[in-house]
């Protein structure tokens, strides 16, 4: 093994280049190749000494595979995903790779440098709706049962939690966001904030605030984070035709 190949599992934020850290552009300045999802590998512009290999969205296990190949070849590799790589996304995938592979797979040097993540940038443009306890479910369909993605939501309503739905519009299974708002509608008051942020800091960004009973999930794309408060989310209303506010209160039942 070449004692220089290593791993950086690098976050790309939801989009725009003020969204990167410095830490990961830096990754992304020194790395000789460069692996992920093909629409995230293409955010990077070519350069000398890259190489780019993308690839199709489920196949994250041969990507972390390749990966370590190439580190142990002694090749810098970056690992790219968008947003934070460690929320339903690449670090986890290497991770398993690592953990079914041999001891000179459990070698190889891997820093994870974290991104801003999807729910971060959508409520940061809302006010502030994860200021008090909140969880995050992705709706991907290949991953898990409806089952489970059931019990979860069904737990995170009466939890009281903020929730953040990642993979909404799942293209194998696009009925789920309905299912989830079925369920949520029969746990949750009608007046419950709701807001649709679709490619958050992007050119076509498009955010719709809206409440849980008179929400229309069809709107949901591959590019939506959909955020649905708890009991204690209010809005605070805007003049002159401004989107209210959404926040959650930093105390549990001051609102009351
Ligand atoms: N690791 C990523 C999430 C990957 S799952 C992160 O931390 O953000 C992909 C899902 O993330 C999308 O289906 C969508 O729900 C959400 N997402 C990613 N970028 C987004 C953006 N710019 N605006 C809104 N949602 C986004």
């Amino acid at each position: 093994m070449s004692g220089a190949g290593r791993i950086l599992v690098v976050g790309l934020g939801p989009g725009p280049a003020h969204w990167l850290t410095p830490e990961a552009s830096h990754a992304l300045d020194i790395a000789t190749d460069l692996i992920g999802y093909f629409p995230y590998v293409e955010r990077i512009p070519a350069r000398e000494g890259l190489v780019r290999h993308g690839s199709d969205n489920r196949v994250e296990l041969d990507r972390a595979r390749h990966a370590l190949e190439l580190a142990k070849a002694g090749r810098i590799v970056a690992v790219v995903s968008g947003g934070d790589p460690g929320v339903f996304a690449m670090a986890a995938a290497l991770f398993e790779a690592v953990d079914h592979g041999d001891d000179e797979d459990r070698a190889v040097n891997i820093a994870v440098l974290p991104g801003v993540s999807a729910m971060q940038a959508a409520a940061a443009r809302l006010g502030a709706p994860l200021g008090h306890d909140f969880c995050a479910i992705s709706l991907s369909d290949n991953l898990k049962s409806w089952e489970v993605i059931g019990r979860r939501l069904t737990a995170a309503a009466q939890g009281d939690f903020v929730i953040a739905f990642y993979n909404p519009a799942s293209r194998a299974r696009p009925d789920a966001i309905h299912a989830a708002f079925k369920l949520l509608r029969e746990l949750k008051a009608a007046d419950t904030p709701v807001a649709f942020a679709r490619a958050v800091g992007r050119e076509d960004e498009r955010i719709v605030v809206t409440t849980l009973g008179a929400a229309d999930p069809s709107i949901c794309d591959m590019s939506t984070l959909v955020l649905i408060g708890s009991s204690e989310t209010r809005f605070i209303a805007r003049p002159d035709g401004l989107s209210p506010w959404i926040y959650t209160p930093r105390h549990y039942g001051a609102g009351r």
